[in-house]
């Protein structure tokens, strides 16, 4: 019998790929699933990492409901989104959002695009999103939002077009997430551990937001105290506390040991002093120079 086609490409890909290589494929993969697990994604929505070793081209699953993705779905595309090995299995239309925003925003190596429940009524009310709480401080001091509209009228609302993803990183500007009318949001980061952090809590954010907005009387963080809680929560040590906590969720919903390596690594990670404080990053090193850090406080 014929080996099937998926699994040919797939060892194909292998041979090719250096093993660094295959461990970021590997962390994408997991990104995936814990961004599933904790309800952000169903089965659609995607998440990518720029390549460390060649900035011009990045990482994306083939066309796959997230919580399914392993590590022999991720392919290889440039930034005008065209695959660097022609795929036997099918991209998914909404690649250009990736790639369009890796062009215009240099700082950032991750992104993630979703149309989750609690970000939705944003999406379809326009009403802004705004950090409520220290942790939802990581989407940024506040989400500009897309209408795809505005420029392209009348489309089946999906961003396929070179020109529509290059309009939504436009919108996006230098902040950390953009809502995108009727559709959903997209989120970026500069790794994919701040990434998945940041998806995770400006959903929770939105939660809070849309949940207090019942009771009257919702006040957001001020500029300044956004502005520090955003850099506490992309120090090290939370997020490797954070990543910790999801992977071993993740474990759990696969059915995996506890000597799974996946769930080891992550547990030394999170054990380990924090690796920002001798940086100055500590909880009080980043209040006293959060304020200093403006220009990359939004990215
Ligand atoms: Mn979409």
């Amino acid at each position: 019998m014929r080996r099937r086609p998926s699994d040919a490409a797939a060892k194909k890909r292998k041979r090719l790929v250096p093993d660094s290589l295959a461990e970021l494929r590997r962390d994408l993969a997991v990104a995936y699933r814990i961004v599933a697990t904790e309800g952000i994604l169903d089965a659609f929505g995607h998440i990518s990492v720029r390549n460390p070793e060649n900035p011009q081209r990045y990482f994306l699953s083939r066309s796959r409901a997230p919580s399914l993705v392993q590590a022999n779905d991720i392919l290889e595309y440039d930034l005008d989104s065209n695959p660097i090995v022609p795929p036997k299995e099918r991209p998914y239309s909404e690649r250009v959002i990736h790639g369009e925003i890796f062009k215009a925003r240099p700082d950032v190596n991750a992104v993630c695009h979703h149309h989750a429940p609690s970000i939705m009524p944003y999406a379809i009310s326009g009403m802004p999103l705004l950090p409520v709480f220290h942790l939802g401080a990581s989407m940024g001091a506040s989400a500009p939002i897309w209408d795809s509209r505005d420029e392209f009228g009348d489309t089946n609302l999906l961003v396929v077009k070179p020109e529509e993803g290059a309009s939504l990183a436009r919108a996006l500007g230098d902040a950390s997430i953009v809502v995108m009318r009727r559709h959903g949001a997209t989120v970026v980061g500069g790794s994919l551990r701040e990434l998945v952090f940041r998806t995770i809590y400006s959903a929770k954010n939105a939660e809070h937001q849309m949940a207090a907005h019942v009771l009257g009387n919702v006040s957001p963080l001020t500029a300044g105290e956004a502005q520090m809680a955003f850099e506490i929560h992309r120090a090290p040590g939370p997020l490797a506390r954070a990543y910790e906590y999801w992977v071993r969720r993740l474990a759990e919903r696969e059915g995996r040991g506890k000597s799974d390596p996946m769930l080891r690594a992550a547990e030394a990670a999170a054990r380990q002093p924090n690796p920002g404080a001798s940086t100055g990053k500590t909880a009080s090193g980043a209040k006293k120079t959060g304020a200093k850090k403006k220009s990359r406080g939004r990215r």
